[in-house]
């Protein structure tokens, strides 16, 4: 754990973290985005401090794969989403930070509201800044731990 890395401080709790851990396994872990990216916005990032897919030990990757799928799943069940995005960029003022993947649900109907999709979107709902509804967000974190509770991963 780094002490100056929000990741590391949301997952120790160290900060406020809206819904709470969402679904853990040995080496990865789900939670809510903290960014404007929308209500059932999730990340997925390992628990080691890493800061490179490189970085990533055999086990982690190994993990990453079927947590992804079963992530993503989930998400698209409980948002009826069109698409569900997955990206990682990790670097904030051009600094590489700890990864995180950032699994967001999208819909086709977003077309009349933003330029365009994928990254054009991000950009858009980062420039608008809305804030998440914490209500809202604790809803989906339960519906989420729920839907990773009653799932069995594919073998
Ligand atoms: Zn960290």
């Amino acid at each position: 754990m780094s002490l100056e890395c929000m990741a590391c401080q949301l997952t120790a709790g160290e900060r406020e973290l809206i819904g709470g851990c969402i679904f853990q396994t040995e080496y990865w872990v789900v939670e809510h985005c903290v960014g404007t990216l929308g209500v059932g916005t999730l990340i997925l990032k390992p628990l080691r401090h890493i800061v490179g897919l490189a970085d990533m030990s055999d086990a982690e990757a190994a993990e990453l794969g079927p947590l992804m799928q079963r992530a993503t799943s989930v998400i698209k069940a409980l948002s009826d989403a069109d698409q569900v995005y997955a990206c990682l960029w990790s670097h904030a003022e051009w600094t590489p930070g700890h990864i995180h993947f950032v699994l967001q649900p999208s819909w086709n109907a977003l077309r009349s509201r933003y330029p365009g999709p994928g990254p054009a979107l991000q950009m858009a709902m980062f420039t608008e800044a809305r804030a998440l509804d914490p209500q809202a967000m604790q809803a989906f974190c339960a519906r989420a731990r729920s839907a990773f509770a009653s799932e069995h991963p594919k073998t």
